[in-house]
């Protein structure tokens, strides 16, 4: 029985078409030049570098020591996230609905997080806020985030559904049993992807296929019918 439903933050609770994340990778962009001096040709080839080889800029800079963490944090969150992103009464409505308990796993920091949710209007509606820096600066798709969080929630992977805008980090959460939903335009079923769903509004059709699916397992299988033969025997 799922009991938590693990949210991504960005780009899964809001369409990537808000540009919060095109903000902060301006912000990021900003951050290698104005504080590690580069000029804006290498930051921009560095950050591509770094996303390809480490999977998040700030994971290429701290592989180097280059950076401090919190600084570059703090840096990059620097966003008009108020002006990007407003309340969804659709979105409001569906998470409100769901039979789990809701928490957010997050590759970026918990004051980002908690404007972000306080800016679509939902922060009530979720438990905890699992951020990088709760991670120790490890991010989604490394296994030792998803581990962390089954063990603060104290739950096994099957107990848990993870829904994320990145397939890569939902793989992870199949690995450990957990009941996946891509959310993006895009989204399609494949390896590792257990429901494509295209906003996060369309979670409560998975709520229901899974309320479905768990009915069909509780209810008793048609018990044989002696010396009948056929279909049953
Ligand atoms: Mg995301």
């Amino acid at each position: 029985m799922i009991e938590y439903a693990l949210f991504d933050l960005d780009d899964t609770l809001y369409p990537p078409e808000s540009g919060v994340l095109q903000a902060i990778g301006r912000r990021i962009e900003q951050y290698l030049i104005e504080r590690l001096g580069m000029d804006p040709d290498t930051a921009a080839r560095l950050r591509v570098e770094y996303r390809t080889e480490y999977g998040t800029t700030l994971a290429g800079l701290l592989a180097h020591g280059a950076a401090d963490p919190e600084d570059y944090l703090a840096f990059v969150h620097d966003i008009p996230v108020e002006q990007l992103l407003c309340p969804s009464p659709a979105v409001e409505r569906a998470l409100a609905g769901l039979p789990w308990r809701r928490v957010i796993v997050t590759n970026s920091d918990r004051s980002h997080a908690e404007r972000v949710l306080a800016a679509l209007g939902i922060r009530s509606l979720f438990d905890e806020i699992f951020d990088i820096r709760g991670m120790q600066y490890r991010h989604k798709p490394h296994p030792a985030v998803y581990r962390r969080v089954l063990r603060a929630l104290g739950v096994e992977g099957a107990q848990c559904l993870m829904a994320d805008d990145v397939v890569a980090n939902l793989l992870p959460a199949k690995e450990l049993r957990m009941t996946t939903v891509w959310v993006a335009p895009q989204a399609r079923l494949q390896q590792g992807v257990d429901f494509a769903i295209p906003n996060v509004a369309a979670i409560v059709e998975v709520a229901a296929k899974v309320k479905a699916q768990q009915r069909m397992r509780q209810s008793p299988r048609p018990s044989p019918r002696r010396g009948a033969g056929g279909a049953f025997s």
